[in-house]
């Protein structure tokens, strides 16, 4: 019988790292965890074995990477991008600990590959000055001058990791916007889903809420299932540059805003509202059950208004993925939809606020 692999995922304690651990549990590996920190909203146990481990320090990445086959390295000290411009130098300088410790410490260990979560932050900004923008290639890269700290780390450690390809086969995905349940959404480490999400459960009917920007700015989003089903592919794959992993349908953020508020039905209408639903139906056309119903749900969504607050940080003014070299390689793409994705986040995280 085939001994079990060994893998490692550090960051296990965060977001899309503990999603990573039950996925590749999930398909037969023995999986060791490390974090500063448990996973906030689900069981510690996905893993085999979970280590507190802060990997800022050498020693904690032996300890981790020990009898360990392939590594995959997604701790690190980030968040939104009101965290991330707020605390440059901890980005910088914890992650280049982090990243720097751990490329050593595989090697030293005799890992055989290991994944590292980029991201679409190491982007020129001189390419994404448009809301419309040309959606960005992998060879976009350079000449580089990514919009933020976080973004030159990202790209720093890129090619610290492409360095030790001689000791390890390594493998780098550029992670466009995750999102999903179980993710932070409040404490000012959150991402805009996460953010609009809490926002608009929280929101009563004709509340107005905050949106940094002016509204306009856009993104894709990718749901988090999706991201660890490419990144496991590309693990698996022998390509050895850095690859996309991320949607290519742009929306502005108001858009989006609009996609959850559309999910926010309310629990109870007055007469008065059934009745203002009823008035706008066409007169004098008959209407099936199931199309009352939807009528119903439709003219049953909270009514929120939007404050755009112009001077918070908004990042680029664009930015999209170009999935041709991701389709190319991996044969793959990601295929949850951003209203199918968005409606599981906003009910999860509508059930954290209790509302
Ligand atoms: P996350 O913040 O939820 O997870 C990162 C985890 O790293 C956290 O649990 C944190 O406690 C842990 N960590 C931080 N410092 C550590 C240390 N010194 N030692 C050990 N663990 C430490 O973030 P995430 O959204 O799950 O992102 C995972 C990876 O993907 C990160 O490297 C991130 O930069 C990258 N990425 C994420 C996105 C996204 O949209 N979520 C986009 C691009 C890239």
């Amino acid at each position: 019988m085939q001994e079990q692999k060994r893998v490692l995922v550090t960051g296990a304690g965060g977001f899309i790292g503990h999603y990573l651990a039950r996925y590749l549990k999930g398909k037969g590996y023995w999986v060791r965890g490390v974090d500063v920190k448990y996973p906030e909203y689900s069981q510690k146990n996905e893993a085999d074995e979970f280590l507190l481990l802060d990997l800022r320090f050498f020693e904690n990445c032996l300890m981790a990477t020990e009898g360990i086959d392939e590594v995959y390295t997604l701790a690190a000290n980030m968040g939104g991008i009101g965290f991330i411009t707020s605390h440059t130098s901890d980005v910088l300088y914890d992650n280049v600990c982090i990243n720097a410790n751990m490329a050593e410490a595989s090697k030293k260990n005799g890992v055989k590959r290991l994944f590292f979560s980029s991201s679409a932050c190491i982007y020129p900004t001189y390419k994404q000055e448009e809301a419309n923008l040309v959606a960005l290639k992998e060879s976009d890269a350079y000449p580089a001058n990514p919009d933020n700290e976080y973004g030159w780390e990202k790209l720093f450690s890129e090619r610290l990791y492409k360095s030790y390809g001689g000791f390890y086969e390594v493998r780098i995905g550029r992670y466009h916007n995750i999102f999903g349940p179980e993710g932070t959404y409040e404490g000012g480490r959150e991402k805009a889903p996460a953010a609009l999400c809490r926002k608009i459960a929280m929101a009563k009917e004709g509340d107005t809420i905050e949106i940094w920007g002016d509204g306009k700015q856009t993104r894709s989003f990718c749901y988090v299932d999706d991201c660890v089903e490419g990144t496991f592919l590309l693990m698996r794959s022998d390509f050895k540059e850095p690859l996309n992993i991320g949607s290519d349908r742009l929306v502005t953020i108001d858009e989006m805003a609009d996609i959850i508020t559309s999910f926010s039905i309310k629990d109870r209408l007055k007469k008065s509202e059934i009745a203002e639903i009823v008035s706008n139906m066409d007169e004098g056309k008959e209407f099936g059950l199931q199309e009352i119903a939807f009528a119903m749900l439709k003219g049953a969504t909270k009514k929120i208004k939007k404050k755009h607050i112009l001077d918070k940080p908004q990042g680029v003014r664009g930015r999209n993925s170009d999935n041709t070299l991701c389709k190319k390689v991996l044969n793959w793409e990601p295929k949850i939809s951003l209203e199918m994705g968005l409606e599981k986040t906003y009910q999860w995280i509508k059930g954290q606020v209790n509302v």
